[in-house]
């Protein structure tokens, strides 16, 4: 296998999946890609594939429902007391499974998506003006492909309103584009108010010794880092590949936070598996694996309704007791008050 390429892709094919989805991959993932294993997972996250052509009527442009809760371009609005900005449509590498991937990239139409100074500044001011925002989520796009100049005249923006406590960076740049994580990069990150860096990483061989470097640096500044990784088919499916990225994420320092369940978005149907499959692999780790090397286990109900934990459920009500299983499979009775 070419490392720039997928084995056995018709070229007109593969013609058609670029000229409707952004492509992108940086020198560092190339690097990473076994060329001799035509199942490689880092190459599948990233190297076009004509499956990507087929849709499914469960699938749509939209798949979390972020537009019917966007009061002003650039910002999502779902749940009370967060929102997420959205600074730039852009991205340092292009994973063929994104949720957004009819929103990011630089194609026409995705482009329409990028703030211009003025629409940030409204986006802003939708922030300043509503209190009950407590944490302001940066994504996109990914926020860490900013220059260091601009990233920090938006955190000074965002250390300026009182009412935001809580600002969270969701990056791919320090996994997929390395070499982006500069010293200047991480300082413009600096703020007064508590600053967290959610890193998305779904397969251990990601880790190399590159990423793990630039990953210190965000925590040398005092920024915790969290990661957030997608359940996909033919990359990280089964127990002992979950449980050596998150064992590997938790060693350095990055506390693993969500582990989401795919999302419909078009022509991702081969990185699908059905919940089932993602709770049997979930409840696998359970008590094998330390707890804090544990993310949830998240679905992101289509429609805009958001997310909620579908780990398997490991307790059951049976009329006045409850019946619990533990995590080698024996099942016991529980009551607090009988
Ligand atoms: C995912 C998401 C968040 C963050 O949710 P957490 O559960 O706090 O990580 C916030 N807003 C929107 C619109 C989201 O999609
Ligand atoms: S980095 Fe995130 S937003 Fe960008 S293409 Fe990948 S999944 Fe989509």
């Amino acid at each position: 296998m070419h490392k720039r390429q997928l084995k056995n892709q018709p070229e007109d094919a593969l013609t058609e999946v670029t000229a409707r989805y952004a492509v992108a991959v940086t020198d560092e993932v190339l690097e990473t890609i076994d060329p001799d294993d035509p199942n490689d997972p880092i190459a599948r996250q990233y190297l076009p594939s004509v499956e990507e052509l087929k849709t499914t009527p469960q699938e749509t442009d939209d798949p979390i429902g972020d537009d019917v809760h966007s009061p002003v371009k650039g910002i999502v609005h779902r749940y009370p007391d967060r929102v997420l900005l959205k600074p730039v449509h852009v991205c340092s590498v292009y994973c063929r499974f994104c949720f957004r991937r009819e929103k990011v990239g630089p194609k026409e139409g995705q482009g329409s998506e990028a703030l211009s100074p003025q629409e940030l500044e409204a986006a802003l001011d939708y922030i300043r003006t509503t209190p009950q925002i407590w944490e302001v989520i940066l994504t996109g796009g990914d926020p860490l492909v900013l220059s260091p100049r601009r990233l920090q005249a938006l955190m000074e923006e965002l250390n300026n309103i009182p009412h935001v406590k809580v600002i969270r960076v969701h990056t791919r740049v320090p996994v997929a584009d390395p070499l982006r994580v500069t010293p200047e990069l991480v300082a413009a990150l600096h703020s007064e108010k508590a600053v967290y860096v959610v890193l998305h990483c779904n397969h251990a061989r990601e880790l190399t010794e590159k990423v793990r470097a630039v990953t210190q640096l965000f925590l040398r500044a005092g920024i915790p880092l969290l990661s957030q990784s997608t359940l996909l088919k033919g990359v990280n499916n089964d127990a002992k590949t979950l449980e050596d990225l998150f064992r590997a994420l938790t060693a350095l320092r990055i506390k693993p936070y969500y582990l989401h369940h795919p999302d419909l978005a078009p022509g991702t149907g081969h990185f699908r598996l059905s919940v089932d499959e993602g709770q049997e692999l979930t409840a696998a780790l359970q008590g094998h694996m330390s707890g804090i090397a544990q993310p949830r286990y998240m679905l992101d109900i289509p429609g805009g309704f958001g997310k909620v934990p579908v780990g398997s459920p490991w307790i059951e009500k049976k009329g006045p007791h409850y019946n619990v299983t533990d995590y080698k499979g024996g099942t016991h009775r529980y009551s607090s008050d009988e």
